[in-house]
């Protein structure tokens, strides 16, 4: 039988309905073997993650709030698992496991452990509810001492602990240091775990169940209504995410990915949409579209610097390269012409150290000139169906000269599967707009 590796986001078990609905989902396919589950999320708009009130928690202990502060933060917190419990009618009492935590969070326990209760108590009332074997993440997933994942390790415990089970949760976003305390990933961090448990069970998909139904073509709060992309690569998914796409967790992406195991992101409130298929390789593509999303982001910086025969001048690159790793400068692209070289930099970077860089810049190569421009918008426009389309390009820089937008920068990775235009800021929204029109309404 296939094994399905099932993980279900906060707001996917934000209360006792939801809970249901996530049961009836596991229930209707037995290859659902592991679920990974977060801590409950926001129920309404207005609510708190159980994440960020054990943060808050902590927090008042950390700063010797009175106890009535702290009292009522945790009771909070009890309150929203008890009324889970409660309205599923479940024959379960967490209130040892409730003063437990309590009590470590009040004797110095530390901030990543606080936090990662909420995904641990959750996994028990779920494994409890579904009649699932529990599997504590602390068992199983292994840091090492710099914090990175220990693969080895976990993957050999997690692969053989799994075999015990037929059935169980596995709580997300957090794991064991090599001396014994609690560590987290970053934030939205049980991505990361139901991919590793993915891997780790030798699954042959991964399910992440969230509530969007799988990823859109575009940014809605431009677009209205964008189409949802049926199916993406994972280089694909890298370049959208990198210009701030966010459904999942970037760092979610490299377990599964490696194995060959495609990812399904699905939505909890519409199990009937088939929602969004991230695989390593696909023949096919949408020709309707020919370009998968376009994402971008604003607040950029150019680096310009001009010398007349720069072409010739031999480690000219290197040196700006050079002063950029100095200032710990990391850059995003180098556009550059023969005697203009310029490198686009976010500008949040660049606070704080503008001057000192164009002198060290100038200093390094001696340039006829050295300018920084600001409020640079980028816009990718990725695909992998441009290698097989002729005219994309084209297709990109007509739909915005008719929308009168400048372009000031313009890059296409010779891989074809992006293009990556510059325009000012203030043009963002309507570049997107008219790019999005141009490929999926034309
Ligand atoms: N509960 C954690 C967070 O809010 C981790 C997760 O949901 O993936 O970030």
């Amino acid at each position: 039988m296939a094994i399905k590796v099932v993980k279900f986001g906060g707001s996917s078990l934000a209360d006792a309905e939801h809970f249901r609905q996530v049961a009836s989902i596991i229930k209707a396919d037995p290859s659902r073997r592991y679920v990974v589950p977060s801590a409950p999320g926001k129920r309404v708009k207005e609510d708190t993650k159980v994440t960020d009130l054990l943060y808050r928690c902590y927090e008042l202990i950390r700063t010797h709030a009175t106890t009535e502060a702290i009292d009522r933060c945790y009771d909070e917190i009890t309150a929203r698992y008890n009324s889970i419990i409660a309205e599923l009618g479940l024959n379960f009492d967490l209130s040892g496991e409730l003063a437990y935590v309590k009590n470590a969070m009040l004797h110095a326990a530390g901030r990543d452990y606080a936090a990662s209760r909420g995904e641990y108590l959750n996994g028990l009332i779920l494994a409890k509810y579904l009649g699932f074997d529990f599997i504590d993440a602390e068992n199983v997933i292994y840091f090492k001492d710099n914090g990175a994942l220990d693969e080895e390790k976990t993957y050999e415990m997690l692969t053989s602990e799994l075999a015990d089970h037929e059935y169980a949760v596995i709580p997300g976003f957090y794991g064991v240091m090599p001396n014994g305390t609690v560590k987290t990933f970053s934030r939205g961090g049980s991505d990361i775990t139901g991919s590793i448990v993915a891997r780790a069970a030798k699954a042959d998909l991964y399910e992440n169940w969230t509530d969007v139904s799988g990823f859109l073509m575009t940014d809605p709060r431009l677009v209205n209504n964008p189409c949802t992309i049926n199916e993406i690569t994972y280089r694909e998914l890298r370049e959208l995410s990198y210009m701030g796409a966010t459904v999942l967790h970037e760092d979610a992406v490299f377990p599964v990915r490696s194995a060959g195991i495609p990812i399904n992101i699905r939505n909890t409130n519409r199990p009937q949409d088939a929602g969004t298929m991230i695989v390593a390789h696909t023949t096919g593509y949408d020709s309707e579209h020919v370009i998968t999303g376009i994402a971008g982001k604003k607040g950029f910086s150019v680096l310009t610097i001009e010398k007349d025969m720069m072409n010739s001048e031999l480690g000219f690159g290197r040196k700006v390269l050079e002063v950029l790793e100095d200032h710990e400068v990391s850059f995003e692209h180098l556009p550059s012409g023969i005697d203009t070289m310029s490198v686009v930099i976010s500008s949040a970077t660049l606070e704080g150290r503008r001057d000192r860089l164009m002198q060290a810049v100038a200093r390094a190569v001696r340039p006829d000139s050295v300018f920084i421009e600001d409020e640079l918008a980028l816009v990718a426009v990725v695909g992998r169906g441009m290698v097989k389309a002729k005219g994309t390009a084209a297709r990109v820089c007509d739909a915005l000269a008719r929308a009168d937008i400048n372009i000031r920068m313009i890059d296409q990775g010779s891989s074809e599967l992006n293009i990556i235009v510059g325009v000012d800021d203030s043009e963002y929204e309507d570049a997107i707009k008219a790019i999005y029109a141009e490929f999926v309404k034309a």
